[in-house]
C-alpha cells in the first residue's frame, strides 16, 4: 500500500506500507524512514513506534524519528577527523559537533524506491529496498557511496539490512533512528513505564556536548544498570552527573553480544527484542521530543529510541572501534526488531 507523505522539497513524498498479517510498517521515501511499527495484539493492531504523516513537519521536528541516519550516526566532535593522514572538515549543525551526518543527512534525502511494483497504488509486499547515492565531499565525507536499504518481515520480525560500498576508504556507521512506546504510540503518554534489559555491562559516559570522554564506565550501581529488567524511567530523575549531562538518558552502551535489547509493556503485552551486528546501543529517552506527529503534538519522553550503532565520535577516540569503510569493499549491517507477547 502506498500513502502520501505531503511534499519535500517541491516534490510528492510517499509511506510504503508493508505487512505480512503480524506487523506492518510504513516507511517513507524521505529518510527511508519507519514511520509506524503495527503489532498485531490479540485485540487488534497497536502502533508501538511513533511517526509523522507529513514529511515537512517530520523534518521541521528534529526528532529524526525512524530515520535512516547517515553517513555517520551520532556525534563527530569538532566536525572533523583524519583518515589516511588526510583531515576532513565535516558539516557542523550540533553546535561544532557533527550530528548524525550533518545538516542534510541521509534523513533528508529522498531515497530510491527499488522494490519491483511498489509505484503502483495496489502495490502490496513484506520487502521494500531502497537506495541512495551519496557523491564524494557529501557533508565533508570522503568517498562516493552507494547504499542499499531493505526492510524485510519475516513472522513477527521487522529485519534492515544496510548494504554500502564506497570508491574511496570512508567512515560508515548506520543506524535506524525508531522510537518506541510498546504501550502504543501516542504523543501524550509517557514511555518510562516501559520496561527495559540492555545486554550490556558498560556504557560510554559524556562529556560537554554529549561527546563521550573515552571512558567505558560499569552500569554496576548506577542507573544505567539495566541488565535486568527496570521500568525505562525508574532512575531518570535521579540526581546524577551523566543523567543531567544529558536531561535524562542520551548515552551508548556496549553491548556484550548481538542481542542488543529486550523491552516490554505490561499494558499491552507486547515485547520487542532488538539484535544487531554493531558495537553499540544508544539508548535516548526522547529527552527533546516535539513537533506535530501523526498522534499530534509529541511530549517529551512519549518514546524512547534504541539506536544499534558504532559508538559516539569513535572517528576520533582511538580506543573506539573505528566505522571504516575501505575503498571497493562492501559492507552489510543489520538489525532486526522481533516483537512477541510478554
Ligand atoms: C542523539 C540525541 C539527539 C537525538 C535527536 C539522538 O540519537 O543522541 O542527542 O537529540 O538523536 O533526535
Amino acid at each position: 500500500m502506498i500513502k502520501s507523505f505531503g511534499e519535500w522539497r517541491g516534490k510528492p513524498a510517499h509511506i510504503y506500507e508493508i505487512s505480512n498479517g503480524s506487523l506492518s510498517v510504513g516507511i517513507s521515501d524521505v529518510g527511508a524512514a519507519v514511520q509506524y511499527i503495527q503489532v498485531k495484539t490479540p485485540s487488534g493492531f497497536t502502533d508501538v513506534c511513533p511517526g509523522f504523516d507529513d514529511a515537512g513537519e517530520w523534518a521541521k521536528s528534529g526528532t529524526y524519528l525512524g530515520a535512516t541516519v547517515g553517513r555517520v550516526a551520532n556525534r563527530i566532535s569538532g566536525a572533523k577527523f583524519s583518515l589516511g593522514g588526510k583531515m576532513y572538515n565535516l558539516s557542523r549543525n550540533d553546535g561544532q559537533n557533527c550530528l548524525h551526518g550533518g545538516e542534510d543527512g541521509f534523513d533528508k534525502r529522498f531515497f530510491k524506491v527499488l522494490t519491483e511494483g511498489a509505484q503502483g497504488d495496489d502495490w502490496r509486499g513484506n520487502m521494500l529496498q531502497l537506495s541512495l547515492f551519496s557523491p564524494d565531499g557529501d557533508m565533508g565525507f570522503p568517498g562516493n557511496l552507494n547504499l542499499l536499504v531493505t526492510y524485510k518481515l519475516e513472522g513477527s520480525s521487522l529485519g534492515i539490512i544496510y548494504k554500502a560500498r564506497s570508491d574511496k576508504d570512508t567512515l560508515w556507521a548506520p543506524t535506524c533512528h525508531a522510537y518506541f512506546n510498546l504501550g502504543g504510540a501516542s504523543a501524550a503518554a509517557s514511555s518510562c513505564g516501559d520496561m527495559l534489559r540492555i545486554n550490556a555491562d558498560c556504557f560510554t559516559p559524556s562529556g560537554a556536548g554529549l561527546i563521550p570522554t573515552g571512558e567505558v564506565r560499569r552500569v554496576e550501581g548506577t542507573p544505567f544498570d539495566f541488565r535486568d529488567f527496570r521500568a525505562m524511567g525508574e532512575r531518570i530523575d535521579e540526581k546524577d552527573e551523566q543523567l543531567a549531562i544529558a536531561g535524562g538518558y542520551d548515552h551508548n552502551f556496549v553491548l556484550r553480544g548481538e542481542h542488543a535489547a529486550c523491552a516490554f509493556s505490561r499494558e499491552s503485552g507486547i515485547k520487542l527484542d532488538i539484535y544487531t551486528d554493531m558495537p553499540g546501543l544508544h539508548f535516548y529517552s526522547g529527552n527533546f521530543l516535539g513537533g506535530n506527529s501523526a498522534f499530534g503534538a509529541l511530549a517529551p519522553r512519549a518514546a524512547y529510541a534504541l539506536e544499534a550503532q558504532f559508538f559516539p565520535d569513535a572517528a576520533n577516540i582511538p580506543s573506539f572501534e573505528k566505522p571504516l569503510l575501505k575503498a571497493g569493499e562492501g559492507q552489510t549491517h543489520r538489525i532486526e526488531y522481533k516483537f512477541g507477547r510478554v
